[in-house]
């Protein structure tokens, strides 16, 4: 009888592994399809100061998929870098990216914008390479460019990441660490890393109520980026409350839907050198 019931939880997980084997199949080949065929476009999402000023822009990709609609990053990006593909996806991101950073900041105030990078990305042989050459192509200011990678960036078995890492930051870009505090935090390595921010994550900035476990989290994160002189950015900011908390403890930066969604980089761009249209927080930032 256990015999049986075995057998048949076999066969149920291997059904169930062929449609996932199936699913991945089908976004693997729709993505390289997607990639030639633009369908895939560039979000900006603001961040803004204290002030509630924009003062940079963090670039989110989505894809319009012709038959199943939109597809969230969460579910492409890990096919992505499972396949491989990550390499030529990234590569047109940063690209992209790149000819929206010279189109922002051909006058005016520098919008610095973010751009985040897989693990994969650095893994791979002629990574910075491909940026150089991106660079060069596109005329981009790399000091107008951020680098967002996560934590896994610091594990040991990430070789020279750090390496990778200060090579790029030689040729002028910037680091952040995205998703602060959800990973294996290795701090002797952080300080070793050329950066200049920490974002703070969307899960601790959710639950941010005075005196909650949340609350002391991220003034250890504020405190942490102070000490090693980095700037901080807070993700997923939705209500004024968790707003003021940050505020009033001293984050440079805040992005979230409580202050804009991410939108099409035309929009953002339009509203960025168009002030008049844009309202008069843009408005205020082009003084100057
Ligand atoms: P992330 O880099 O941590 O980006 C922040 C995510 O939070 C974005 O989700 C953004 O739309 C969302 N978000 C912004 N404000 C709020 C808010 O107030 N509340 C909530 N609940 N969410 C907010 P998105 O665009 O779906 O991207 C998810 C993840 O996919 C990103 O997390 C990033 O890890 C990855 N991703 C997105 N675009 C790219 C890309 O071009 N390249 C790579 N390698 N990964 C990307
Ligand atoms: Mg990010
Ligand atoms: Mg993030
Ligand atoms: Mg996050």
């Amino acid at each position: 009888r256990s015999k049986a019931a075995g057998l048949g939880e076999v066969t149920f997980f291997e059904a169930g592994m062929q449609l996932q084997v199936q699913e991945f199949a089908d976004l693997e080949r729709d993505l390289r399809h997607a990639l030639m065929h633009g369908e895939l476009f560039i979000f900006l999402q603001s961040q803004v100061n204290g002030d509630g000023r924009m003062v940079a822009a963090e670039a989110l990709t989505r894809w319009c998929h012709p038959t199943r609609g939109f597809i969230p990053p969460v579910q492409f990006i890990p096919v992505a870098e499972e396949c491989g593909l990550i390499i030529e996806l990234g590569a047109w991101i940063f690209a992209e990216v790149c000819k929206l950073s010279v189109r922002v900041n051909a006058s005016g105030p520098v919008l610095p914008l973010s751009i985040n990078v897989s693990l994969r990305q650095f893994q791979q042989e002629g990574f910075v390479q491909s940026v150089k050459h991106i660079l060069q192509q596109t005329g981009a200011n790399p000091a107008n460019l951020v680098l967002e990678v996560t934590e896994s960036l610091l594990g040991d078995e990430m070789g020279d990441a750090v390496g990778v890492m200060a090579e790029l930051s030689r040729l002028g870009l910037q680091f952040s660490i995205d998703d602060f505090g959800t990973g294996y935090s290795n701090l002797a390595r952080l300080k070793q890393m050329p950066l200049c921010e920490l974002k703070i994550d969307k899960s601790f900035v959710q639950d941010l109520a005075e005196g909650s476990n949340d609350a002391a989290i991220v003034e250890a994160i504020l405190g942490i980026a102070k000490s090693l002189h980095l700037s901080v950015v807070a993700e997923g900011v939705e209500t004024r409350a968790q707003a003021d908390f940050l505020r009033q403890r001293g984050c440079d930066r805040m992005q979230g839907y409580f202050f804009a969604r991410p939108e099409p980089a035309e929009v953002l761009l339009r509203e960025w050198l168009e002030p008049t249209v844009g309202g008069a927080l843009c408005a205020e930032s082009k003084v100057h």
